[in-house]
C-alpha cells in the first residue's frame, strides 16, 4: 500500500518535491485494531502550517514520515468487537491509501442519508467552525450583517447559510471568480458577492456596510477591508488568514487597526477543536437542515493518491468549489 511522505520542508509555496510516495508493507491488525481502506482524503489550508517547524496548537508534521488529516474509509479487517468489516469509518490517518490503528481512533459515521465525504466538510470539522466562529466567537444575532471571506470555500460556503439561519438580515460573501460568486448569490442564499479579483475588496465592501460581524478566513485586504467597513461595536470572527499562510516574512498588519479603537471592536481568534462541546449540537441542528433541504454543499474532487499534492496545492490557490477532498 502506499502513503505520503513530507520530504523536505516548504520555503514559500509548497512544491510536489517537497512531498514523495512510499510503498510500505500492510500489516493485519492486531488485537484492538482495525485495517481501513480509505476511500476520501481530506486536504486542509492549516496543514500548510504544520510542514514548518514551529510550535502551535498542532505539533509540525514529521519529516520522512507519512502526513496526516482527515480522511474516511471502510473496515476491510477488525481485531475489535466496536467495528465490523463494512463499517464506514471516520478517523484522521489520512494521506495514504490504508490506515491501520486502535480502533477507539476510528468513529463509525451513518452513511444512510449523506455520502461519506460529508463528514469531512458540511457535517464533519469545516461545518462545525462555521457554527463555533458564529455562535461563540462572534455571537450573531437578529438582524446582523454579517461578511465571510473565502465564502465558497469549504468553511465559508456553510459559515454564509449558518448565519442566516442564526438570524443575519443581510449576508455578504466574497471569493475569486465570477462562478463561484454566482454560486454565493445563487444556491446559498447569499445577498451580496464580491468577486475579490474583479476589483479591491475595500471598495467593494465599502458599498454594501456597516458589517456588524465578519467571519475572517483569509486576513491580509479583507481584514483591512472588514476594519474600515465595520460598524460600532463590530465583531470579528478571525478564523483563517490564507492569504499570509506562504507567505516566508511575517505579513504586515491591516494599516487601519486604529479604528479598532473608535468603532470598538473586538477580534477573536479560535481553534474549532477547542470546541467539541457544541459538535453535538452542530451535527444534529446541520443534519437536520440537510435533510429537509435547507443547507447546500458542494464538494471538488481529485481522484486517485497521486493526485493528492496537487489537491492540496489547489486548496491554496483556490482550484474548488466547496470542499477540496480527493477520492481514491
Ligand atoms: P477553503 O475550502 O475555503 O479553501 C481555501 C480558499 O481560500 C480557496 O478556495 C481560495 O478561494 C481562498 N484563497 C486562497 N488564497 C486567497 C487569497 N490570497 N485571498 C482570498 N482568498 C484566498 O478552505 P477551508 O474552508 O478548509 O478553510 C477556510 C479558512 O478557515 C482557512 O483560512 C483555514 O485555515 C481556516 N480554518 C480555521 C479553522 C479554525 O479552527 N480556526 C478550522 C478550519 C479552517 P478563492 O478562489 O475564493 O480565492
Amino acid at each position: 500500500t502506499r502513503e505520503i511522505h513530507l520530504a523536505s520542508r516548504p520555503q514559500g509555496w509548497p512544491t510536489p518535491d517537497n512531498f514523495r510516495t512510499v510503498e510500505v508493507e500492510l500489516d493485519d491488525p492486531g488485537p484492538g485494531e482495525v485495517l481501513v481502506r480509505n476511500t476520501v482524503l481530506s486536504v486542509d489550508p492549516y496543514m500548510r502550517g504544520r510542514m514548518n517547524d514551529v510550535k502551535s496548537y498542532v505539533p509540525p508534521f514529521r519529516l520522512d514520515a507519512a502526513l496526516d488529516g482527515g480522511a474516511v474509509g471502510e473496515v476491510v479487517a477488525s481485531g475489535d468487537d466496536s467495528l465490523q468489516p463494512g463499517d464506514t469509518v471516520l478517523h484522521q490517518l489520512g494521506w495514504r491509501e490504508h490506515a491501520r490503528g486502535p480502533a477507539r481512533a476510528f468513529r463509525k459515521v451513518d452513511v444512510s442519508q449523506v455520502p461519506a465525504s460529508a463528514y469531512l466538510g458540511v457535517l464533519g470539522m469545516p461545518g462545525l467552525t462555521g457554527y463555533v466562529g458564529l455562535t461563540r466567537i462572534a455571537e450573531v444575532r437578529e438582524g446582523d450583517t454579517v461578511f465571510v471571506s473565502g465564502a465558497a470555500g469549504a468553511v465559508g460556503s456553510i459559515a454564509g447559510q449558518l448565519a442566516r439561519k442564526l438570524g443575519a438580515t443581510t449576508v455578504i460573501g466574497s471569493a475569486g471568480g465570477p462562478e463561484k460568486v454566482a454560486w454565493l448569490t445563487g444556491e446559498l442564499g447569499y445577498d451580496v458577492g464580491l468577486d475579490y479579483k474583479a476589483g479591491r475588496i475595500g471598495r467593494q465592501l465599502a458599498e454594501h456596510g456597516p458589517v456588524d460581524v465578519y467571519f475572517d478566513n483569509v486576513g491580509g485586504d479583507h481584514l483591512e477591508a472588514a476594519i474600515f467597513s465595520m460598524a460600532d461595536f463590530g465583531r470579528i470572527a478571525a478564523c483563517g488568514m490564507i492569504a499570509d499562510y506562504n507567505a516566508e516574512a511575517p505579513a504586515p498588519g491591516p494599516r487601519n487597526l486604529m479604528m479598532m479603537i473608535s468603532k470598538r471592536l473586538s477580534l477573536r481568534g479560535f481553534i474549532v477543536t477547542d470546541h467539541a462541546d457544541v459538535a453535538g449540537e452542530f451535527y444534529e441542528r446541520a443534519g437536520a437542515w440537510l435533510a429537509a433541504g435547507e443547507l447546500s454543499y458542494r464538494e471538488t474532487f481529485e481522484d486517485g493518491l497521486d493526485r493528492t499534492v496537487d489537491a492540496f496545492l489547489g486548496v491554496l490557490s483556490g482550484a474548488n468549489t466547496g470542499k477540496m477532498l480527493v477520492r481514491l
